[in-house]
């Protein structure tokens, strides 16, 4: 069976959820037991996301083959319970730059090479390309943005020929909107989805489906003026609302009927059900007897998407552990003249995430002084982890100075630095490891392999710097510990303290492989560690 397809499009504004309700939606389809795949389109010009600013764009999504991706896509395998490739993050930017190329290699004959239909071509080609390759049975496609932005009518012009291509029994178009309340009196207010859904119509797509994101449960006389105005069945007018956890979306749009309306529109084969096992996930994750309290100190927390995978991983293992994390974010920066006992006495454990440059980097060694000095469960986290490499020289080994090349290329005692083969490449600009790798646990009475407990394990990169061999032995010699090891043995991928309850640093990204289903040994470890420590200030109740 060729893949069915349903394709997601935003309207009003952005931030509604549209990712959300995506990778949802594939969920609801795989708890009945279908094969599900996902694609994200952004419409931006830039031809992945390496190179942006997490500030701006959120956290940049690696994939195990080392795409540098939209953070959609950590939904998607989060909600999905499947790994993605590259394949699935398609930009405007990649569109065009093959278009361009084929230009350049004579591909078109001398033919004027145009938006329609060539920019549309390479953009089906894509799309029927991902179906074809995933072997799924449905294809869920989101469309970045939201109708009415400039970058999006070639990507909606492909879709709507994909549907004439493929027929309305293999395609469907979900409409993802927003509903507005009006002061003083609440009204709800539906025109902003109309006027969306019209601009919809204005580029040849009716949506089939709206998912009307709310602030309150859409009333039945609402939902029907909006099936009315829009031209959707009154059933396939759904609400979102707000809720505590986001893995709670595929069980109210189930609710509401998506997945008989979905089954029915595609006609779909009726399956065994699955979806018991993330129902009692949810339930899990919505009743938890514990409490804990981490803090998370990096250098973009002002922006709350840019650690996101290390926030879900906290949270799937606080599901482990029948615990609620609470997450206190610490800004890198302000630790650095800050009053440490003020601000991190109160926490169960500390982590600090990934990043590049040097700002904020100080105020992360402060504070990773400080968890290991008090004993406090510590989880670092590629650059959390040289960072912990750092502070350990600098503080146990003696070696004063010890920095970062990244940071200080004249330090004293370069303990992380870029290796030998990147430092001769370095004229060329040294390349990012990228993606996954194995690496293998040395010994079995480590922290990490009593997480892991396993001795090869895989898990994915994105960074540039690594923990100098010449300081191997000095910082052994004072307790550290490498208890993994890429497989020739001259790469650092796990360090751990000695002497210390819980102190584990990878120089990859855990984060990116946990899943709600399938949490991640390393943070299911450190949250149980944390929940055996007591802190020295209490820990303020639940919120
Ligand atoms: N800046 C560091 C490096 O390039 C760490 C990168 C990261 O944390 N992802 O090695």
């Amino acid at each position: 069976m060729a893949a069915k397809m349903i394709f997601v499009t935003g309207g009003v504004v952005s931030s509604i959820g549209k990712g959300i309700t995506t990778a949802s939606l594939g969920r609801v389809l795989i708890n009945r037991g279908y094969r599900v795949h996902a694609l994200k389109i952004d419409p931006y010009i830039n031809v992945d996301a390496g190179l942006m600013n997490p500030f701006q764009h959120g956290e940049v999504f690696v994939t195990n083959d080392g795409a540098e991706t939209d953070l959609d896509l950590g939904n998607y395998e989060r909600f999905l319970g499947t790994d993605l490739t590259g394949s699935s993050n398609l930009t405007s930017g990649a569109v065009y730059r093959a278009v361009i190329e084929k230009e350049r290699e004579g591909a078109y004959l001398g033919e004027t090479v145009q938006l329609i239909p060539h920019i549309t071509d390479e953009i089906k080609g894509r799309i029927y390309g991902l179906a074809e390759e995933s072997r799924a049975e449905v294809l869920i496609v989101e469309i970045g943005g939201t109708i009415g932005d400039f970058e999006t009518p070639p990507f909606v012009e492909a879709i709507r020929q994909i549907r004439t291509e493929l027929g309305p029994e293999n395609t469907l178009f979900v409409h993802v909107t927003l509903i507005v309340q009006v002061s003083p009196w609440g009204e709800i207010k539906t025109k902003p989805t109309q006027h969306s859904v019209r601009a919809l119509l204005s580029l040849g797509v009716q949506p089939d489906v709206l998912v009307c994101r709310s602030p309150v449960e859409l009333p039945e006389t609402v939902r029907k003026k909006i099936a009315d105005a829009c031209g959707v069945p009154l059933e396939a007018v759904l609400s979102s609302l707000d809720v505590d956890y986001i893995e709670e979306v595929p069980l109210l749009l189930e609710k509401q009927g998506l997945g008989d309306l979905v089954v029915r529109r595609l006609r779909l084969p009726e399956r065994e059900r699955r979806g018991q096992e993330w129902e009692e996930m949810v339930h899990r994750l919505k009743n938890p007897s514990n409490f804990v309290k981490v803090a998370i100190v990096g250098k973009y927390t002002a922006h709350g998407d840019a650690y996101v995978s290390v926030k879900e991983a906290l949270k799937h293992a606080g599901i482990a552990n029948d615990a609620q994390v609470q997450i206190k974010w610490v800004e890198s920066e302000a630790v650095e003249e800050a009053d440490l006992e003020a601000t991190l006495a109160d926490v169960n454990g500390i982590l600090v995430p990934g990043g590049y440059g040097y700002r904020g980097i100080e105020g992360m060694i402060r504070a990773i002084r400080f968890a290991r000095e008090r004993g406090i469960p510590f989880l670092g986290l590629c650059l959390g982890m040289q960072c912990m490499v750092i502070e350990f020289a600098r503080h146990v080994a003696g070696l004063e100075g010890a920095n970062s090349t990244e940071f200080d290329p004249n330090t004293p005692h370069p303990v992380i630095d870029l290796m030998e083969h990147q430092r001769r490449q370095r004229n060329m600009g040294a390349t990012q490891r990228l993606g996954i790798y194995p690496c293998v646990l040395q010994d079995r009475s480590t922290k990490a392999f009593a997480a892991y407990k396993q001795t090869i394990i895989l898990e994915r990169h994105r960074h540039r710097y690594e923990v100098n061999n010449l300081y191997r032995d000095r910082l052994e010699a004072h307790g550290m510990i490498w208890s993994g090891l890429s497989p020739s043995g001259d790469l650092v991928e796990i360090a751990e303290l000695r002497d210390h309850p819980w102190m584990v640093g990878s120089q990859f990204h855990p984060e990116f492989r946990s899943k709600p289903l399938d949490p991640h040994p390393l943070f299911v470890h450190f949250i149980r560690a944390a929940l055996e420590f007591a802190p020295a200030k209490e820990v303020s109740g639940r919120s």
